[in-house]
């Protein structure tokens, strides 16, 4: 039997749905209408991208997209100033800086210069740190679509074995938090990790966070496993084309575990339904209002 497939791009349509219905409640009963600021500095073009997608589905949501692009040769004080300036902006309830930045400028100190209230990508410290000891807090957005779909398909995570494969602080590390707050026995594996394939066979929960296309292999998911797939690699093929596939050779996995994730049509198209949703989320809380149902 082969694997139920996680439609993560119906399961997005939904969760954007849900935002776009809560932004018509805030603007009829509160007047307030969610502003989401995207900042890009430089020219990369996967960032262009991104933050052009980020816009339009900022716009369909019915929310306010602000878009502030600063040359790649901007200064770290250019871009700390507008940060600055959307701090200030009370119509703007959301900052998100594109990482990542030019080498010029100091990634960790423009995080740090967001408004906690505003950081809807969930990487300030002071969020991080709130998150771990349980108090409520912006939780990244790519994590966070993942424990959606986690809980979505098995309801209950409270005992599984989780393993989380990567330990960045933008993936890895808040999934691991995320999923030991669902009481899930969390273990987090990285490049250092002896005989990853064993401590992958353990999981009842495998989430693959590594930037390698393919490594985990059918034989290192537990039968029945639940899989979450969230790299993005681009590969050639044989053809001299181009095709994005993910950290778990998908062919192989899905033969044996329960439920996996694509790439694409997986975790990537949450990321940006989650954005939204934090941006709402941000947005009543500044207000002090509860968020719509
Ligand atoms: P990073 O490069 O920051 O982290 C990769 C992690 O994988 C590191 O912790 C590293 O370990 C670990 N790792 C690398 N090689 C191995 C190995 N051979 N065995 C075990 N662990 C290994 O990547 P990110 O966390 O930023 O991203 C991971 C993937 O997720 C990428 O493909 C990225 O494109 C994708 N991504 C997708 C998103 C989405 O929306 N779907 C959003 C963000 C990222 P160590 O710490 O020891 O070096």
């Amino acid at each position: 039997m082969t694997a139920d497939i996680i439609d993560g791009k119906a399961f997005a349509a939904q969760v954007r749905e849900r935002v776009g219905r809560q932004v018509a409640v805030l603007k009829a009963e509160s007047k307030l209408t969610p502003g989401l600021a995207v900042v890009l500095v430089g020219e990369d073009p996967a960032s262009k991208v991104y933050v052009r997608n980020k816009g339009k589905s900022t716009a369909e949501a019915g929310m306010k997209s602000e878009e502030i692009r600063l040359e790649a040769s901007a200064t770290q004080e250019e871009v700390l100033e507008v940060v600055t300036r959307l701090n200030e902006d009370p119509s703007i309830h959301g900052i998100l800086v594109q990482l990542p930045l030019p080498k010029q400028v100091d990634e960790m100190a423009v995080l740090d210069a967001i408004d906690p209230a505003k950081d809807v990508d969930g990487f300030h410290v002071i969020n991080t740190g709130r998150q771990a000891v349980g108090l409520p807090a912006m939780v990244p957005c790519t994590p966070l679509g993942c424990i959606m779909m986690l809980k979505d398909k098995l309801g209950e995570l409270s005992g599984l074995n989780a393993v989380v494969v990567g330990r960045s602080n933008i993936v890895g590390k808040p999934m691991a938090s995320l999923l030991l707050a669902e009481s899930c026995t969390v273990t987090i594996a990285h490049s250092r990790t002896k005989d990853l394939p064993s401590v992958c066979r353990n999981a009842d929960i495998l989430v693959a966070a590594v930037g390698r296309p393919e490594m985990i292999r059918g034989d290192w998911v537990k039968p029945g496993a639940t899989v979450i797939d969230v790299g993005i690699n681009r590969i050639e093929k044989d053809d001299g084309k181009t095709k994005l596939v993910g950290d778990v050779c998908f062919s192989e996995a899905v033969e044996i575990a329960g439920a996996i994730t694509p790439v694409p049509g997986g975790v990537g198209p949450m990321t940006i339904a989650c954005l939204l949703a934090n941006t709402v989320t941000a947005a009543c809380r500044q207000a002090g209002i509860e968020e719509p149902n």
